[in-house]
């Protein structure tokens, strides 16, 4: 699977320093370590315990092995670690109505042993830790204070896992970490991982041991515990050191023509099969612009073409094709030297000096879905000036107006092309391509509404970017997904 995703992100453009899985040997060595050293220091302790037991297989079952109703809001199939319908987390035990996922039998409970990390010693830090970011999203402060809120239990840390880490305290011989735990970990052994590749194996120090440091986890709002509560907490237990969450960017629900994503019932698309449909900057933009950052949103075959054809399509690729042809035809492919500027362009200018500053202040704050709508804005305002300019009038009657109209003009495609490499990057990589420029050293993002294209610069024969999707494409993946028109 790991081999198969890598690929995945690569088709998708997705790149990163250190894109890595838990299953390998830096980190099941320094998660040994890590466990062992906060046992050593007495946040983990061994208790007897009632575990669910299977008959008919033999064996205790692991929390995800049990499924049963859940306790909290009465979902049926919530599994022994989480309810999935609510987000409470879990104890098998806990589930009402319990039954062996494996076989469907009802287990009975038996002592055995368990190691339990005790969480309630940093509760009063958790709390203090959350109501003092006020950068976390408004699902992640309120999940996790209703949490602390309701008392913190010790959570146990073993499991009868025959799969897993070791678990390294003395007389666990037998048990694994719960994955919920070593998983978090992760986190810093991919930076450790990282840093060896980079040839010092003490580079990651440098993050993790700096106050200043922002971490970012990009989460779905279930996963939001373990990140606000369970990490920062077995971070503290292991060094106070360690540098804690600076925010969580923790999603709503991505929904799919009304209904939940589901392998079984096959509703969705797959990242392989969305690729043979269409482009993978296709997919990028849309789905940044459905991004469910404060609500759940809904993908819909209708408005994804109404995206790609009005924003991309007839925006953006529009926008950026009539410029370089108008350029290409009547400067013979030179960037024109501006003359006077009026009102208008003055405006335009000045909307492409402020167009990053303030991608860029949504960026930090995690918005990019209002990110990229600073860009849609950009190319839109683009257009409108076009229109109010009319170039292939001025080009007859004021040929020096129609220079300075393709040099702003010109100005809004270069500064596109680099803000909107992060959304669509073949397609930024292009524009690009047809301005023939290279993207600035420096903070080229930032810089982008303040380093100019040059009057005289010569562009490359432009092509149209994009396609509009035809109505019979959507049919045709209407039926190929099972899915009826809303
Ligand atoms: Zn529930
Ligand atoms: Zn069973």
């Amino acid at each position: 699977m790991h081999s198969i995703v890598t690929d995945l992100f690569n088709k998708f453009s997705l790149s990163f320093d250190n894109y890595t899985r838990t299953h390998n040997d830096v980190h099941i060595a320094f998660c040994k370590e890590f466990f062992f050293k906060i046992y050593e220091k007495g946040y983990i302790y061994s208790i007897d315990v009632d575990q669910l037991f299977c008959e008919n297989c033999k064996r205790f079952l692991p929390d995800r092995f049990v499924i049963g109703t859940c306790p909290k809001c009465g979902y049926p199939s919530a599994r022994g670690d989480q309810c999935e319908n609510c987000g409470v987390v879990l104890e098998p035990l806990e589930l009402l109505d319990s039954k062996c996922s494996i076989c469907g039998s009802t287990p009975i409970i038996k002592k055995t042993k368990h190691w339990y990390f005790d969480l309630p010693r940093f509760s009063e830090k958790l709390k203090e830790m959350i109501l003092q970011n006020d950068r976390l999203p408004e699902n992640a402060k309120n999940f996790s204070l209703s949490w602390i809120n309701e008392g913190l239990r010790p959570r146990a840390i073993t499991r009868d896992n025959l799969w897993g880490i070791p678990a390294p305290f003395p007389g666990a011989e037998d048990k694994t970490i719960y994955v919920w735990f070593e998983a978090v970990i992760g986190y810093i052994t991919a930076t450790i991982e990282w840093s060896i590749k980079k040839g010092d194996k003490e580079l990651w120090k440098k993050y993790w041991l700096d106050s200043e440091t922002r971490s970012v986890y990009f989460i779905g709002k279930d996963n939001i515990p373990f990140h606000t509560i369970i990490l920062p907490a077995l971070l503290m237990a292991y060094d106070e050191r360690l540098t804690l969450p600076w925010n969580v960017s923790s999603t709503e629900y991505l929904m799919f023509e009304g209904q939940k994503f589901s392998k079984s019932r096959g509703i969705g698309v797959w990242l392989d099969q969305a690729l043979s449909y269409f482009p993978a900057d296709y997919w990028r933009y849309y789905l940044i612009k459905i991004r469910p950052e404060k609500s759940d949103t809904n993908f819909s075959w209708d408005d994804f073409q109404k995206t790609i054809n009005n924003d991309l399509n007839d925006n953006i690729g529009n926008f950026v094709h009539r410029v370089l042809t108008f350029i290409y035809n009547h400067f013979n492919g030179l960037i024109p030297s501006p003359h006077t500027f009026d009102e208008l362009d003055n405006e335009l200018l000045s909307f492409i000096r402020e167009a990053p500053i303030k991608a860029s202040k949504f960026m930090d704050e995690l918005r990019m879905r209002q990110s990229l709508e600073i860009l849609t804005e950009l190319s839109s305002r683009g257009n409108m000036y076009l229109t109010k300019k009319e170039p292939w009038h001025q080009i007859k009657t004021e040929p020096n107006r129609a220079a300075t109209t393709l040099y702003v003009a010109a100005q809004v495609v270069k500064c596109l092309s680099i803000l909107l490499e992060p959304f669509i990057p073949v397609s930024a990589i292009k524009m690009r391509e047809m301005l023939d420029i290279k993207i600035p050293d420096g903070d080229a993002w930032l810089n982008a509404g303040t380093t100019p294209i040059e009057a005289g610069h010569m562009i490359k024969r432009p092509y149209p970017l994009f396609k509009k999707i035809p109505d019979r494409k959507i049919e045709e993946l209407r039926n190929k997904t099972n899915t009826t028109k809303l």
